[in-house]
């Protein structure tokens, strides 16, 4: 039997599958799913709202998100969309899903490594980032601010060759 509840669960699921599909405007391979930056989606009739929380405060990107959001479940029939931004907590690269630091390292850019979590204090777990081209842990960071804030630019001792990563925070 259909309960009313599940016919609501099953709106709920497209409008989330919906903007869950967004793409990340800086690193295109990554949704804003696989980001975690979509944190919640509530549908109400033909109204949705959706959280979003920005990964880095200042980071342009996310006005492009919201209105990518805003299109994307306007095209599908909904016709009102509110997108908010929620700023607490704070977004931290342990949200970025496996499936998205996968498609990170594909895309050459060096997934955050270690979890931002472990220890609360100042002292935090430091791990080698590897090369996203060849593998190799003998990597350097040359400047904190790589093409984007969100990213330190390092560069490979091995193959030579400069890769974004992606910061953890
Ligand atoms: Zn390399």
């Amino acid at each position: 039997m259909v309960t009313l509840r599940h016919a609501q669960e099953r709106i709920d699921a497209d409008a989330w599958r919906i903007a869950a599909a967004v793409p990340d405007p800086e690193v295109p391979v990554l949704t804003i799913e696989d980001l975690g930056v979509l944190r919640a989606v509530d549908v109400d009739g033909s109204r949705v709202r959706v959280d979003i929380t920005p990964t880095y405060s200042g980071c342009p990107a996310m006005d492009a998100i919201r209105d990518d959001v805003i299109l994307a479940l306007t095209a599908a029939g909904y016709d009102e969309v509110e997108v908010r931004l929620v700023l607490s907590p704070a977004w931290t690269t342990d949200w970025m899903t496996d499936a998205g630091r996968t498609k990170l390292e594909e895309y050459g850019i060096a997934p955050p490594s270690g979890r931002a979590a472990l220890g609360s204090g100042p002292i935090r777990l430091t791990l080698s980032v590897r090369c996203p081209r060849c593998g190799s842990l003998d990597t350097h960071e040359v400047s904190h601010f790589g093409s984007t804030s969100c990213k330190a630019l390092f560069e490979c001792r091995a193959c030579l060759e400069p890769f974004d990563h992606f910061k953890v925070h």
